[in-house]
């Protein structure tokens, strides 16, 4: 049994901090290298840990591996389903705690932590709790005297790495329907923000799963995610992060030809019409880009607006912002709208953009520099007038930088949509219904928001086109994501 340190939140909250790795449903001493995680409010250390070595991936591998074959196969799948629905139960009554340890980490306020963050995880738990008893085949007769059935069976272990833009969250999506689908998981969480999924492991030892179901193993991606992507044990990998990660993880995984699901980054076009509502248009735009300090996967990047109505919208937009900026600051206010960035390695990435930006001749109409003295604060920036070639155009820069340029003609807004290598999600602000649908199936991408920006839902498909990712998460169709199909043929006849 390996140490916990006690850490009083900001808050007032207090707790132990398992410092180990959750492997068997114990936590026991990780033996790679050390890394130190960080409040990024404050630029102050939080903890220092030891990561996973490859030789404890071995170790988290087996114990799934012994899980996967053992108790947990043989357990009735509506009992699988109540473990998961007592994790959903565990998980709410600690919905506080958990808030608070993934606004400290990452610096998102707790607002959203608690509103959004961990009301979405125990849904998800509570989703795919009842879903594990309803995962089922088909049945086909293949001729008349013969029948086909199919099984659909879980995979075996699924290694899981998740990235820190949503701590919590990216635990309950990628755990919840693995285990539903009677799979065991070895999960690496992102080193900037392991805290919440190691508490975690509190949480699966006293819902009373089997040992080795849910591993937890904290690590360097290079070192800890690297030796599970590349695992010859391991039967799934699924990730959540950079595109430049996800491909690398994707070589990885070539090793025995894991099953993969990559949900990765983008660059999502919004386009604004000028028959929309444009205060509406104005609220949803800005959320999208700027909520979560810029670090969403789907936000919506890049802007682009009717000419009619482009300059209006500047000055909406820029009001909107300058009136959110105000409620730039400590995570824990329960007036704060934007924390820090997650890391000092982030900040610079961010301005580095901003600088590049400027550079390039694009308009800047707010921002454009860091906020305060102390702390990984971004002023929400804007830049108008930004054309294809600039490199805040075609680069994620996953920060609060928007990129907003005009156009005349619905050809040419689809066009600059998807002229982008990412595919992940895409927004249209019209009042026409006919002109909103005929543009979401021209768009590439794998989530359209109409009228809005940002929704997602467990019961609804996750994922990207094109250099966004592979597969989908969430709703029915993560359980392709987790199973595989087996086909039974029966011969029924008599005749030799
Ligand atoms: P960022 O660059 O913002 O940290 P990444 O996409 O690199 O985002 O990280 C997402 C997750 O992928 C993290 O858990 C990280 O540790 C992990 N990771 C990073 N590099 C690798 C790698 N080569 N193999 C496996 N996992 C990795």
């Amino acid at each position: 049994m390996t140490a916990s340190v006690k850490i009083s939140l900001p808050n007032g909250l207090n707790y132990d901090q398992p410092t180990g790795l959750f492997i068997d449903n114990k936590f026991i001493a990780g033996n790679g290298e050390k890394f130190t995680v960080y409040n990024p409010a404050t630029e102050e250390e939080i903890i220092t840990l030891q990561g996973a070595s490859e030789a404890d991936i071995d170790k988290a591998v087996a114990a799934a591996r012994r899980a996967f074959e053992g108790e947990w196969s043989e357990l009735e799948t509506k009992d699988r389903g109540a473990l998961i629905y007592k994790l959903a139960e565990l998980i709410e009554r600690d919905r506080k705690l958990l808030a608070s340890i993934d606004s400290f980490d990452n610096g998102k306020s707790f607002a959203d932590a608690y509103g959004l963050d961990l009301l979405e995880s125990y849904n998800v738990f509570r989703y795919y709790a009842g879903t594990a008893d309803k995962i089922m085949g088909k049945t086909i007769e293949t001729g008349p005297t013969k029948l086909a059935y199919v099984l659909q069976e879980p995979l075996g272990v699924c290694g899981q790495i998740i990235p820190w833009n949503y701590p919590f969250m990216m635990l309950a999506w990628k755990i919840a329907p693995a285990l539903a689908c009677g799979n065991t998981v070895v999960l690496k969480p992102a080193e900037q923000t392991p805290l919440s999924a190691l508490y975690f492991g509190n949480l699966v030892a006293e819902a009373g799963f089997p040992p080795g179901v849910v591993n937890i193993v904290p690590g360097l991606g290079g070192v800890a995610g690297k030796a599970l992507a590349s695992h010859m044990d391991v039967d799934k990998i699924a990730f959540t992060g950079s595109t430049a990660t996800g491909k690398a993880i994707m070589k990885s995984a070539a090793s025995n030809l894991k099953n993969i699901t990559l949900e990765c980054g983008g660059k999502s076009p919004c386009i604004i019409f000028d028959d929309a509502d444009l205060d509406q248009a104005v609220k949803w735009s800005h959320g999208g880009i700027m909520d979560n300090m810029g670090q969403v996967c789907t936000s919506t990047s890049r802007i682009c607006v009717q000419d009619t109505i482009y300059d209006k919208f500047l000055e909406k937009f820029t009001q909107r912002t300058k009136e959110l900026a105000s409620k730039i600051g400590d995570p824990f206010h329960e007036d704060t709208y934007q924390g820090p960035q997650v890391s000092k390695a982030q900040f610079d990435r961010v301005l580095g953009y901003i600088e590049e930006g400027k550079k390039s001749g694009a308009r800047l109409l707010h921002g454009g520099a860091k906020h305060g003295d102390k702390g990984y604060f971004i002023q929400p920036t804007i830049f108008a007038d930004t054309t294809e070639d600039m490199k805040i155009v075609k680069e994620e820069i996953f920060g609060p930088v928007v990129a907003i340029s005009k156009f005349s003609t619905e050809a040419e807004a689809i066009a600059k949509a998807n002229d982008t290598s990412y595919g992940l999600a895409a927004a249209v602000f019209t009042q026409r219904v006919a002109r909103a649908h005929k543009v979401a199936r021209k768009l590439q991408a794998g989530m359209v928001f109409i009228n809005s920006s940002g929704d997602s839902h467990f019961g609804i498909p996750f994922g990207g086109y094109k250099s966004s990712g592979i597969g989908r998460e969430l709703g029915q169709y993560a359980l392709d994501a987790y199973t595989q199909s087996k086909a039974v043929h029966i011969n029924l006849g008599t005749e030799l």
